[in-house]
């Protein structure tokens, strides 16, 4: 006989999707089911390490426990692609259908091009001269694998965002609500699974798939943080290390002070996009709330690790905050920090009052902030062709009729 104490059989998750529940909940339903504990670690191998997508595929489990889940109403719950289109340049976008029908958008960049240039993460900058080192061995040794060996997805936090940045098409869906943690981790299950993506070495694949993880899709992560922190536990499984991952936030205080205190976190990228507040209150209004001084505070309070800096993303839009005036007013700010910027120009939304600088305003203004001795990189937009690039990210059903539509994953 098992021992169960009343409170394990009452905090034991509540019929529906298993993917999301973190390890002790697994552990506490095992024991309502009068199963043993090491039914919970395979159950959580399963999710987390193999992706199942049915109860059926979980070949560990005896069949008459995957039947008694079943019918008790538990399921795998990953969200599911519904739409997709690809970008010239190899990225995809994913349309991704939660349980209760509501949509987000996730975005495929394959390997191609260095990490700050185009998609957004820091791992993949320093990973970039090794790959090109390792690739022709890497191809050869495993072709089939080969294509997917480093990509980054771009993954969203919340349908919709409440923040209302004026440059960015995801604010005019407003805030619908916000995403599990399941519902999180599960968009990288869904697109791995989708390119049959082998993160972990094993015999059959001596070459793993390095895989980076930017939360700045659509939503403000901080706005939805312990569904976002739990998320991060859940992908470390998978395995990715948090190492790999870098979260970006439009500067929610209270967000940044808890993430300084974890232990296990991502790597921190903030929307700065403004070199004072008159120009940033006027393209994002939660400068009202917490002001550029408040903010640099805030993260003035995270440990940061060996090699590690703060990212400061600005969007540069022209004649608003993209003079060599601006650049100056930034240098100023930012001087003191271990940091680097990541310049953005601003990628166009239908009705928006914006315009993209010239190429030779940005190239002056990341000189001059690289002359300050601060780098700076220019991020190339990826998937602008079919709306991928950062802040395009809107529910597709409303995009223009133009995109290259693939078959169903
Ligand atoms: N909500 C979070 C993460 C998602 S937005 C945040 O704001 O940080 C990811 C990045 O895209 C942010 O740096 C944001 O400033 C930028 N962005 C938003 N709209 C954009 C647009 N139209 N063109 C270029 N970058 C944009
Ligand atoms: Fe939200 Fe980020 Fe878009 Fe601002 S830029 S509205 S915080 S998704």
């Amino acid at each position: 006989m098992l021992n169960k104490t009343k409170d394990e059989i009452e905090n034991a998750p509540t019929p529906g999707p298993l993917f999301g529940l973190p390890l002790p909940e697994l552990t506490a339903l095992m024991k309502r089911l009068n199963q043993p504990a090491y039914r919970a670690t395979q159950l959580h191998h399963a999710l987390y390490r193999q992706r199942v997508a049915s109860p059926d595929e979980i070949s560990t489990l005896p069949a008459d426990l995957r039947d008694l889940l079943k019918t008790e109403g538990y399921t795998i719950g990953l969200p599911e692609i519904v739409q997709t289109a690809r970008s010239i340049d190899g990225t995809e976008r994913y349309l991704i259908r939660m349980a209760d029908g509501e949509t987000v958008e996730t975005v495929w960049m394959p390997d191609g091009d260095g990490g700050e240039r185009g998609d957004g993460s820091q791992a993949a900058e320093e990973e970039e001269k090794e790959d090109q080192e390792n690739n022709s061995i890497a191809a050869e040794q495993n072709p089939a694998a080969f294509p997917y060996r480093r990509s980054t997805i771009c993954v969203s936090s919340q349908v919709g965002c409440a923040v209302n940045c004026q440059f960015c098409l995801t604010a005019k869906l407003g805030i619908r609500r916000n995403l599990t943690a399941g519902e999180i981790a599960g968009q990288v299950a869904a697109v791995l699974n989708r390119h049959q993506v082998a993160l972990s070495s094993s015999r059959g694949n001596p070459t793993p798939a390095r895989i980076n993880l930017v939360f700045m899709g659509m939503g403000e992560p901080f706005l939805n943080y312990a569904n976002f922190i739990a998320a991060v536990r859940l992908l470390t499984q998978m395995p990715i290390p948090e190492s790999r991952m870098t979260v970006s936030t439009s500067g929610i205080l209270p967000g940044i002070l808890d993430f300084a205190k974890e232990i296990v976190r991502p790597k921190l990228a903030v929307s700065l996009n403004a070199s004072n507040d008159q120009v940033r209150e006027s393209i994002m209004p939660i400068t009202r709330k917490w002001n550029i001084a408040a903010l640099l505070e805030a993260l003035a309070t995270i440990p940061l690790r060996n090699r590690e800096w703060i990212t400061f993303e600005y969007v540069l839009l022209g004649g608003i905050n993209d003079s060599l005036q601006h650049a100056d007013e930034l240098i100023a700010l930012v001087r003191d920090m271990r940091c680097k910027i990541n310049l953005i120009v601003w990628n166009s939304g239908p009705n928006m009052p914006f315009h993209e600088p010239p190429q030779s305003g940005v190239s002056a203004f990341q000189k001059r902030i690289m002359a300050a001795g601060i780098p700076a990189y220019i991020r190339r937009p990826r998937g602008r062709d079919i709306y991928a690039a950062c802040g395009q990210l809107k529910r597709t059903v409303e995009q223009p009729p133009q995109l290259v539509e693939l078959a169903p994953a």
